[in-house]
């Protein structure tokens, strides 16, 4: 038995409430909160979890106006809260104001859509009804004049300046405007359609649409594939001089050089490298491995998955090939309960029986380097790694379509060495990974876990600024992979599955930098 019987978890970028910090996450807030009171025996609740967690996901950049928070009433514990907000059912959603007073009961979410866009559109509705003064965390949301977008670079410092133009129906300048609230640099304010002398003045014609204004005067039109929010967002947060709030300011590729103790190695940020594969190899047979000297149970049925998925599959020179079987024909050979590290790091480095066959000693990260000793690497290089082995095994028309997804998950819950994000990781695949039935799917499941991640992590301390996470790939890397229904994003999955076999095929791999 678990008591942990909430339909969260922290991984899920929702605010977990409890008598702890009800008080300090409602009251007084510089952020909004709209709050979940759900029943983690309600079937209802169960069923809208996964659109509650979708959503956290979909407005996680809005998070300085407004967070989102759930309470499981059913815990015992927490009963006298749910009593407090008048919760008579479940789910009940409730919004909370920025700077709520401690009587503040929230003003509940009526009957109304339940799926990810209608929410965030009601969410913009309640945002909007904040009192002055308007909370400092939350942009402006109001529509823009023309007085004053002539005024507007006079009183912002900043160098970009977006104006969406659209119908007073449209969240999407809106929605824009929140995604862009922790970058840099950069405002964006909506402009209506009877805003004629704008209207005129940049001779808009379609809407919605998008003009980038400058303090001289000038404008241009802002080229994306769709005319959605999405394709905007990814679009400004990519401008020249936009950064993240907080992240250091842009340097040139020439201070980068400086700031990393190796020698910089230029490389095609749209290249798969070998190089970061063999060294991703290399840290974790010969560095991670090694912080087990005896690999017992569970451990030993993880380094053997991972060990035959690589001999397997790994698509890498015949030497490094070679290597990989011969260790899995050592480990298949090995009957004992338990393996101590020194033998296999014996049957890693001593091939002299073996011929041509080696894993070349070292590090050398090309496409997985990072602006800071700190940044990328080993992580990068291990997510590289599965994707390309959910891609070969496809090729390869491997038997089990969990095989190489079971590998990394055993491998990461036993050794990788970031154990926070193991956990995290094991959270987020122990009820997914199960439903992946096909090669195909597998690799999908692992690309859209993968941006989960990155959704998560954006912003995070451990984000290279020079390296942002996105959801990806993005329009630029793979236009056919975007698409938009009903107004929505929506990911092309068919043309996403091309481009992965592609983009991680044994072909397009660069042997730039190898010995
Ligand atoms: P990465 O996310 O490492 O991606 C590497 C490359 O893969 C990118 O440059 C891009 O070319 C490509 N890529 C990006 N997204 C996708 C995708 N969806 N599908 C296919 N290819 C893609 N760090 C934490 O701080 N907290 C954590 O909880 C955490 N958990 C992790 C769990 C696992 C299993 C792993 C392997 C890593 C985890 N990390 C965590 C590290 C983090 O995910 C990044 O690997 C690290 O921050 C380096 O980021 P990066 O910019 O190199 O890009």
């Amino acid at each position: 038995f678990t008591t942990e019987a909430g339909l969260y978890t922290a991984s899920d970028q929702i605010v977990i409430l409890s008598p702890d910090n009800v008080d300090s996450v409602l009251v007084n807030s510089t952020a909004a909160l709209v709050v979940e009171f759900y029943a983690s025996w309600c079937g209802h609740c169960i069923a809208f979890s996964p659109e509650w967690k979708r959503l956290a996901r979909d407005i996680k950049e809005w998070k300085p106006a407004v967070d989102l928070a759930a309470i499981d009433c059913a815990n015992e514990d927490n009963r006298p809260i749910c009593s407090r907000f008048g919760v008579k059912g479940y789910p009940t959603l409730k919004f909370f104001h920025a700077y709520s007073k401690p009587d503040s009961k929230g003003q509940g979410f009526r009957e109304g859509p339940r799926d990810v866009r209608g929410l965030r559109h009601k969410i913009i509705e309640k945002m909007e009804t904040h009192e002055e003064p308007w909370p400092p965390a939350c942009p402006p949301l109001e529509t823009a004049s023309k007085a004053e977008i002539d005024n507007f670079f006079e009183t912002n410092g900043v160098e970009h300046l977006a104006l969406i133009f659209e119908t007073s129906n449209s969240y999407v300048g809106r929605e824009v405007t929140l995604d862009l609230l922790q970058y840099e640099n950069i405002a964006v304010r909506r402009v209506l359609r009877t805003e004629e002398a704008l209207v005129a003045k940049l001779c808009v014609t379609d809407f919605p649409s998008c003009y980038l204004y400058y303090p001289s005067g000038n404008f241009t039109r802002l080229h994306v594939q769709n005319e959605a929010r999405t394709f905007y967002t990814y679009a400004l947060q990519r401008l020249p001089g936009v950064l993240r709030a907080g992240n250091p300011p842009p340097v040139t590729s020439d201070l980068l050089k400086n700031t990393t103790e190796d020698q910089w190695r230029p490389f095609n940020r749209s290249g798969v490298y070998m190089a970061d594969l063999e060294s991703t190899l290399h840290y974790s047979l010969r560095l991670e491995l090694a912080a087990h000297p005896v690999i017992k149970g569970e451990a030993l049925s993880a380094l053997q998955r991972y060990i035959s998925v690589l001999a397997k599959y790994f698509p890498g020179r015949p030497v490094v090939r070679n290597l990989l079987k011969s260790v899995d024909t050592w480990l298949k050979g090995q009957n004992d309960t338990e393996l101590s590290y020194s033998s296999l790091r014996d049957a890693l480095d001593n091939t002299a029986e073996v011929p041509d066959a080696a894993l070349p000693d070292g590090v050398r990260w090309v496409g997985c380097q990072g602006s800071k000793p700190h940044f990328r690497r080993y992580p990068c290089g291990m997510w590289i790694l599965f994707h390309v082995l959910t891609v070969q095994a496809e090729e390869a028309a491997g038997k089990d379509p969990q095989e190489v997804l079971q590998a990394m998950r055993s491998y990461v819950h036993s050794f990788f060495g970031c154990r926070p994000c193991a956990t995290h990781f094991e959270n987020m695949v122990k009820d997914s990974m199960s439903h992946v039935g096909t090669l195909s799917t597998a690799m999908l499941w692992l690309w859209s876990s993968h941006n989960h991640v990155n959704n998560r992590l954006a912003g995070a301390l451990s984000e290279d600024p020079h390296f942002p996470k996105i959801q990806w790939p993005s329009p630029e890397l793979c236009p056919s992979c975007h698409g938009v229904k009903n107004g929505e994003h929506t990911w092309n999955q068919e043309e996403l599955l091309t481009f992965l076999r592609s983009h991680f095929s044994s072909e397009h791999l660069l042997s730039d930098y190898l010995e």
